[in-house]
């Protein structure tokens, strides 16, 4: 299995050499050559397996130099019981009105994000040590993947995280999961500013090639194809278990989106054979994927443009990981996506109104938005109805995927975080405090560790070259 970039301009490469870059180098991302194909005789054979060793299959048919063996111990290590102490690991949780939730939030930092990063997390250390190399990843949050990078990555000898975050722009309770964390690898830094500031720090160091090169500079952000890789296999956990009974055939899943990976990966998923029905898109106020799958035309927003609202993790107005879905759509042809590619940068849009029709009828694509009173509303009938709370994100997908349930289909709404995580939303819609789980229910009164700065390149520039135990000899 090799992986080429969805603009053409680089030469067939092993997962190896991807994993540990951004963007492909012609600046298009990186997709496996062909895309595997699971048979329904395999996925009935699938139907016993841990959710470990499902993931050691699915993985391995994209991961091809990396020896077998050694992928089922880096699964084995990312996917059990002390990481993930929920129930069956990723939990199937029924609703009413023919809905479950899919439950992808019950490892370390209560938000899907875990899923993909711990196991980034093992075959980055396996990846670095089997080369005898060392890498400063360096990034921005605005608090869920930078929580999820830091707990996956703590304590791994080959990797030293920086990651800068927003001051005073998030939950108590993401901060404290950050800044608690005193692991010597683990750096980080609150930057006086909002998230877009702290994204362009590390774009300016990161595209400094010289800087970049000398500190061993890497990324761990959502365009990482073994992020993507490693989330489809719950899209063949949820499917296998919600057909475990017999009747139904096919499922139907809603995915609260922003940067458009996680329901990529279910993209890949429906690709490679799995019998989804539909594949429901859920955005909240920032609807910019909503208007795609709606009208044909694709028109990112600016940071001006973008709203701040309460399932902040969806307030995304560009979303990095589209392209590989257009890549598809346009029948895996580079030159078209360079096409369109070169038209957004020149007009802000793209128009693919043309191609509407397949959508929903080659892709199975349907989308709808969520606001702030129906983030409030479901999450209010939801604990009215089932006695089950959920966080504002996954209330946009409840509150999507209802107008898309069909008799006999059953439809996943993906639970991409734990409602501890946003108790302030908790409080207005159903004036409880929601439950933290018991491995972090110290977690406020523990001491933090972070280094606060300016919003100054230089500064940051600095603390890096500080702080780097990983560096080039001859680093400047
Ligand atoms: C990251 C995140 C999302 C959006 O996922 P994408 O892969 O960016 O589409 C949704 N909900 C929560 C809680 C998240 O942390």
């Amino acid at each position: 299995m090799k992986y080429i970039s969805t603009r053409g301009g680089m030469a067939p490469q092993p997962f190896s050499d991807i994993l540990l870059e951004g963007l492909a180098p012609d600046g298009g991302l990186a997709v496996p050559e062909t895309i595997p194909q699971v048979s329904d005789d395999t996925l009935e054979q699938w139907r016993g397996l841990s959710y470990a060793e499902l993931a050691g299959e699915i993985l391995g048919l994209f991961i091809d130099d990396i020896p077998q063996e050694d992928l089922r111990s880096l699964v084995a290590a990312a996917y059990n019981s002390d990481v993930f102490p929920g129930p069956r690991m990723v939990p199937v949780k029924p609703l009413k009105g023919g809905m479950s939730l899919l439950g992808l939030s019950e490892g370390p930092t209560l938000a899907f994000k875990d899923m993909a990063m711990q196991f980034l997390g093992q075959v980055f250390e396996y990846v670095l040590e089997h080369r005898g190399a060392t890498l400063n990843i360096l990034g921005a949050t605005s608090g869920d993947t930078g929580s999820a990078a830091e707990y996956a990555m703590r304590g791994k000898r080959s990797v030293t995280v920086f990651m800068l975050s927003p001051q005073g722009r998030m939950s108590d309770f993401q901060r404290a999961q950050m800044y608690s964390l005193q692991d010597a690898n683990i750096h980080n830094i609150a930057v006086e500013g909002v998230f877009d500031d702290c994204q362009d720090i590390v774009k300016t160091l990161a595209g400094d090639l010289e800087f970049k090169e000398a500190y061993r500079l890497g990324a761990v952000n959502s365009i990482n194809w073994a992020r993507i890789a490693a989330q489809v296999v719950y899209y063949f956990w949820g499917w296998l278990r919600a057909t475990d009974q017999g009747g139904a055939r096919e499922v139907s899943f809603c995915v609260p989106s922003g940067n458009f990976g996680n329901i990529l990966a279910g993209h890949i998923a429906r690709e490679m054979g799995l019998p989804i029905r539909r594949l429901v898109l859920a955005t909240n106020e920032n609807n910019v994927l909503e208007e795609f799958f709606r009208t044909g035309v694709y028109r990112p927003r600016s940071s001006a443009q973008t709203h701040a609202t309460s399932s902040p993790s969806m307030d995304i107005s560009k979303a990095s990981n589209f392209e590989r879905f257009i890549f598809d759509l346009l029948g895996r042809e580079p030159e078209q996506v360079r096409e369109l590619w070169k038209q957004l940068e020149e007009n802000g849009q793209f128009d693919l109104s043309d191609l509407k029709p397949q959508f929903e009828a080659r892709y199975g694509f349907v989308a709808g938005t969520s606001s702030h009173a129906d983030r409030l509303a479901t999450i209010r009938r939801v604990y009215e109805e089932t006695g089950v709370l959920i966080d504002p994100h996954t209330a946009d997908g409840v509150k999507v995927a209802a107008d898309f349930v069909e008799e006999g289909v059953p439809m996943l709404v993906l639970e991409t975080a734990l409602p501890a995580k946003f108790a302030e939303t908790i409080r207005e819609a159903v004036g409880i405090e929601p439950p933290v789980p018991a491995h972090l229910a110290g977690l406020a009164s523990l001491p933090q560790r972070v280094v606060n700065m300016a919003c100054d390149v230089e500064q940051v520039r600095e603390y890096i070259r500080e702080h780097a135990p990983l560096r080039n000899s001859e680093a400047p």
